[in-house]
């Protein structure tokens, strides 16, 4: 038979898509009545108030520790508003995170998940049912999570899991919690060779006989609602034939002959399994007239509810529209683009780029910007400008358009060179540092065209992909000075003097008291950032180690477990570079923290107002950090203009809602209440002279770091053959100005110790 191939989406009318129906020979029922759609549903002791279902998506926007992070309570919210009668929250990992950015349910998140539940609830003008979707191996992780998801106030759970184990989840959890609706979203055919649900003889014709058998014995351990998806049959070619699409592809078929087999195995098993209400799936390419052939498969009895999945993240307010005004608008439908099913491939934030553009289009933008025609394509921007402004603004001094030049002449491992002559950790330099502040800023395409080259984003590129080719490893020179040093402090300053000490021929003793290396960006921002210096600092000292020129002290505190005697005796020369780790603080009543222990170790929730005293690099993540955890309104506060905060997001952020900038104001001091707890912050316009208090329950100080009292004596000794570098000497200065002095001042060592 003549398989109808794709066609993108071409109907203008409801009656146009009842003749193609009819054309295709496809009986879907389509509605002018869409009432069936209000009707509620009861399911168990449960009231779902229509039939609107928001489908599981994962949306890898959560926070570290598996607690939903900032988007994912928005998407819910959204949902909420949009009046969906039940939300089904996408794959939650029963106990600690596997992956980063997803959702997992343990003690430590569930006031997280309470807080979401909260806000969903508040959100919706209708008593929505909220089930979780959770993932476990074994009925025992289960069934913990699921009582969790029970306390957090969701209604119930979506089990995923080995099918072997299932009943016996269901079973448990039914026994503990007897009012929790018990549901599962399964893919009833894999439309695979061997696959479930498919026919032995010929896979692109499903078989329900196993999925009804499954279904049914899970129903007799208390199943009460059952999800059903499907997938598409390659039905043309050898080479398609032994996989199931993958979304991005063009179907073989009409969209219209795969819905209609999404709705029919739904049907089949609403037959087949009575009394056990069905979600069918698969309708965004229907777009303004999915409520229509909605209604009438509900009004038909093929399926119980409707779940709606891309389209709910293009569209959250269809529900509330179609149920107040009989309709959608085309221009808010889901175009099928597959720009989400992207972000989910590439790992991204998942939400609609198209139709949710201000959250989405930076993340797609942002996922964008390392793909080799993004890259090249901003490369072809440079001027390849002599004296080049972006040269002068960079800590580091790299010959930024030599670097450019070799890249857009492919040689990337010359352009490499031309970086790591002034920078052995440039991933670290471009992902950490302020780039508008210094070598994009000065940029001038910047002045030009308001955009800069992007000068980071291919740093860092030619530089992951160096270390990929095993190429950024120090280089052990064959001889040795016979010298040894010590370096305190395992920072950016103290690694990049490590390595240029090694490359000149010294043993080093790096002694760092924590138990890892990398100073600031690992110890506190890597967590925020999502994003950890330690692979590229591991692969560039690895051969140092190796060779015996390195050897690494963790655990070593100056003056407790290490002592400047010593160190003055073992070694020809040692370099301080600690780097500060105490804010500058205004006081320390009870709600003031600094940023650094803030971020090191954060509280699950924070007050509703916060106020963050900006101008340091902690400022940002922390800022983050409380919105991740809760606060409706955050205080940015900062003495001076915005064009001086050190400050990675965009520009864009400063317009989410419930953030505050409150540029030009300095901070003077706290009000507190009788317990000395923080009740506001005092602050004067720098130019207006007007004073004022803002009313917070939090501060956060990241004003700027300074010397920590219990290092002062230390460093008052002047000492022959002692150094200090980084944010000792600047005061905490960018990533990149911490490198570049980590090498000069090892070039001094140098220097004074051959002299
Ligand atoms: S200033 Fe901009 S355009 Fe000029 S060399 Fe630097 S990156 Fe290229």
């Amino acid at each position: 038979m003549e398989i109808p191939g794709y066609q993108p989406f071409y109907l203008s009318s409801v009656d146009d898509l009842r003749a193609e129906l009819t054309r295709l020979g496809l009986t879907l029922p389509v509605d002018d009545d869409l009432s069936p759609l209000a009707q509620p549903l009861t399911v168990g002791s449960k009231q779902i108030p229509n039939r609107f279902c928001a489908q599981p998506i994962a949306g890898g926007d959560a926070c570290a520790d598996g607690a939903p992070g900032e988007l994912t309570r928005r998407r819910y919210r959204r949902y909420a508003e949009g009046r969906f009668g039940l939300i089904w929250v996408e794959k939650t990992i029963a106990g600690q995170p596997v992956k980063p950015a997803q959702l997992a349910l343990h003690a430590g998140t569930l006031d997280a998940f309470r807080t979401m539940v909260r806000e969903i609830r508040a959100a919706s003008p209708d008593q929505p049912i909220l089930i979780l979707q959770l993932n476990g191996d074994n009925p025992e992780q289960l069934l913990r999570a699921a009582l969790l998801a029970a306390e957090a106030g969701f209604d119930g759970v979506d089990l995923q899991g080995t099918s072997a184990a299932l009943p016996e989840s269901l079973t448990a959890i039914q026994k503990r919690a007897p009012d929790f609706l018990l549901a599962i979203r399964l893919r009833v055919y894999e439309a695979v060779r061997g696959g479930f649900g498919v026919s032995a003889t010929d896979y692109r014709q499903p078989d329900l006989t196993e999925p009804i058998r499954l279904v049914q014995r899970w129903q007799d351990h208390g199943l009460a609602l059952l999800n059903v998806t499907a997938a598409s049959p390659g039905l043309r070619g050898a080479d398609r034939a032994m996989k199931a699409h993958a979304d991005f592809e063009i179907p073989d078929e009409h969209p219209l002959m795969t819905l209609h087999r999404q709705i029919s195995l739904a049907q089949a098993l609403r037959a087949a399994v009575p009394g056990l209400p069905i979600v069918g799936s698969g309708w965004s390419w229907l777009r303004q007239f999915v409520p229509h052939v909605a209604a009438g498969t509900l009004r038909t009895g093929m399926i119980d509810l409707v779940g709606l999945g891309r389209s709910a993240l293009a569209y959250p307010m269809a529900p509330a529209e179609i149920l107040a005004g009989g309709q959608m608008d085309a221009a808010a439908t889901c175009i099928v683009c597959q720009a989400c099913v992207q972000l989910r491939e590439e790992g991204a934030a998942v939400g609609c780029p198209i139709r949710d553009p201000a959250v989405y289009g930076p993340v797609y933008r942002n996922m964008r910007r390392f793909d080799a025609d993004q890259l090249l394509a901003g490369a072809k921007r440079c001027h390849l400008c002599e004296a080049a402004p972006c040269v002068a603004a960079s800590p580091t001094r790299v010959d930024i358009p030599a670097f450019i030049q070799a890249y857009r002449q492919s040689d990337e491992s010359r352009a490499y060179e031309i970086i790591r002559a002034r920078d052995p950790f440039p991933e670290l330099t471009a992902r950490y540092s302020p780039a508008w502040l210094e070598s994009e800023g000065a940029c001038i395409e910047t002045t030009l065209t308001g955009t800069p080259v992007p000068i980071l984003d291919l740093q860092y590129a030619i530089s992951w992909r160096a270390r990929d080719r095993g190429a950024t490893g120090v280089r052990i020179p064959p001889t040795l000075t016979g010298r040894r040093v010590a370096i305190v402090g395992a920072g950016p300053s103290g690694l990049a003097a490590t390595v240029r000490l090694v490359e000149l021929g010294y043993i080093v003793d790096l002694y760092e008291q924590s138990d890892r290396l990398g100073g600031v960006p690992t110890r506190v921002l890597a967590a925020h950032r999502q994003l950890d210096p330690r692979p590229e600092i591991d692969a560039i000292l690895q051969p140092a180690l190796a060779a015996e020129r390195l050897h690494v002290h963790f655990g070593a505190t100056l003056g407790k477990d290490v002592h400047w005697e010593k160190l003055r005796t073992d070694h020809a020369a040692v370099l301080l570079a600690t780097g500060l780790w105490q804010e500058r603080s205004l006081g320390r009543p009870h709600g003031v923290l600094g940023a650094l222990p803030f971020l090191e170790s954060p509280p699950a929730t924070v007050p509703d107002r916060v106020a963050i005293l900006a101008g340091g690099d902690a400022a940002m993540d922390a800022a983050r950090a409380v919105q991740q955890r809760g606060a409706k309104e955050i205080f940015i506060i900062y003495g001076g203009p915005r064009s001086e905060l050190h400050w990675h997001l965009p520009e864009s952020w400063f317009a989410t809602p419930g953030v505050r900038a409150m540029m030009s104001w300095e901070p003077l001091g706290y009000e507190t209440d009788q317990e000395d707890h923080v009740r506001g912050v005092r602050l004067r316009h720098a130019d207006l002279r007007l004073e004022t208090v803002v009313p917070v329950e939090l501060v956060i100080e990241a004003m700027e770091l300074q010397v920590a009292d219990d290092l002062r004596p230390a460093l008052a000794l002047p000492v022959r053959g002692v150094y200090i570098a980084g944010a000792l000497v600047n005061g905490g200065a960018s990533v990149g100005r911490c490198v570049a002095e980590g090498l000069a001042i090892a070039e001094a060592m140098h220097r004074d110790l051959s002299s």
